[in-house]
């Protein structure tokens, strides 16, 4: 075999196991194998995960918070100002920019993503065409979807309805919309759902991103995707104005979206700092009703949203690091609540995303981490180092630390 790492703790087992791959599987997990490989890892007791995956990015406007920067905070600056710089933009500075991104995301053991790709009449398709270009330059360290994102509204910005469609020609992977930055909301839902459809990809929206519950729209997509028959494969990122809800209609809401198999992105390092700006006092959290939607059974995922930016000005590209936000903002601590964190980084981010053959088992895709961590109750809380990355069964990253201490 190529590879086997002994001695591994991995989820869903007491016992450690060994895990065998050859070529870019995994081809088997069992409590002891002893076989020639051409390298054998001793993992001594650490916890190996699936490869983890950053379900919601844009690697085409990372890096450049310094270029303008949003002194509001709000999101309506974010926008506008993004919206300036976005025509200076040239394909080697979204090379430059995305890539460094890319390599952050593998550094800290994500190897599979999806990312929004943003075009408009003001900047063209710069930063599409770049993104799409680097997922075929990048795809031995990472599997990339590009979301064909019309950040600027499909209707309200000129050109944007004929560049969807270019941009799925050109072969995106994925639908995406912003019904809350567009008129007519509804229609812009149905303009994406007829692409969508036309193309036969899923959907992903940036969704009901307020503080307060006026004009939302996902109970329109929900019947919009049962209507259409495309349950399992339509996404919303955001989704901050759910938590504004009261309890009993956002639940009649929350079944409608299990109903629907909607996935939801829950993005804290974002939402949390634009949002609740107009609270003077006692400020809100701004954020998913994470507990809520999971407990309704909707698939919920933990997500980056950006890195160093007008949205979000902060970030290392490190999963761990969004889920030590949202452990404390959406009550994710509790003895009942912290397993389920680790899962929203990887089980259900491959669910949203139909990845296939995931996993640390026999016959799935060779992607994993191995954690400086002993436990898989606490590997989250650990924030651990990546000690390996192994991407279809290839080590792609290796940290090697001497650690020197006087005590
Ligand atoms: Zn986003």
């Amino acid at each position: 075999m190529d590879l086997l790492i002994k001695n591994a703790r991995i989820p869903d087992h007491d016992a450690t196991v060994d895990v065998a791959v050859e070529g870019d599987r995994i081809t088997a997990v069992e409590s002891s194998i002893d076989a020639e490989s051409t390298r054998t890892i001793d993992a001594g007791g650490k916890v190996l995960i699936p490869a983890l995956i950053e379900s919601h990015i844009h690697l085409d406007k990372a890096f450049i918070m310094d270029r303008l920067p949003n002194k509001s905070g709000t999101l309506k600056e974010a926008i506008a100002g993004t919206a300036k710089l976005k025509p200076t933009f040239t394909k080697e500075d979204v090379v430059e920019r995305a890539t460094a991104a890319l390599k952050m995301l593998v550094r800290n053991g994500s190897t599979i993503m999806r990312t929004h790709a943003e075009f408009d009449k003001a900047q063209g398709f710069t930063g599409f065409e770049t993104v799409m270009e680097l997922k075929d330059r990048f795809k031995d360290i990472m599997d990339v979807q590009v979301v064909a994102f019309p950040q600027e509204g499909i209707f309200k910005s000129e050109g944007v309805e004929q560049m969807m469609s270019e941009a799925m020609d050109a072969g995106a992977d994925v639908v995406g919309g912003i019904p809350y930055n567009d008129a007519p909301a509804d229609e812009h839902i149905d303009f994406v759902f007829k692409l969508a459809e036309k193309y036969g990809k899923p959907i992903d929206f940036h969704q009901d991103f307020k503080d307060d519950a006026d004009n939302m729209t996902i109970e329109y997509i929900c019947d919009k995707t049962i209507a259409d028959g495309y349950q399992g494969r339509v996404s919303v990122g955001h989704l901050t104005a759910l938590a504004a809800v009261e309890p009993a209609e956002r639940d009649r809401i929350i079944a409608k979206m299990a109903e629907a198999q909607i996935s939801v992105m829950c993005l804290p390092a974002t939402d949390l700092h634009l949002g609740a700006r107009n609270d003077a006092y006692n400020m809100r959290r701004a954020v998913t009703p994470v507990r809520a939607l999971r407990d309704g059974g909707v698939n919920v995922c933990l997500a980056t949203n950006n890195i160093r930016n007008l949205f979000t000005p902060y970030g290392t590209g490190d999963l761990f690091q969004v889920a030590a936000l949202a452990i404390p903002v959406c009550h994710l601590g509790g003895a009942d609540d912290l397993p389920t964190v680790l899962p929203m980084m990887t089980d259900n981010a491959a669910k949203a995303l139909g990845i296939e053959n995931y996993g640390i088992a026999a016959g799935n895709q060779a992607d994993m981490v191995l954690l400086d961590s002993d436990s898989i109750a606490t590997c989250v809380i650990d924030i651990p180092e990546r000690l390996f990355v192994i991407k279809r069964g290839r080590v792609i990253v290796e940290t090697k630390k001497e650690i020197v201490t006087a005590f």
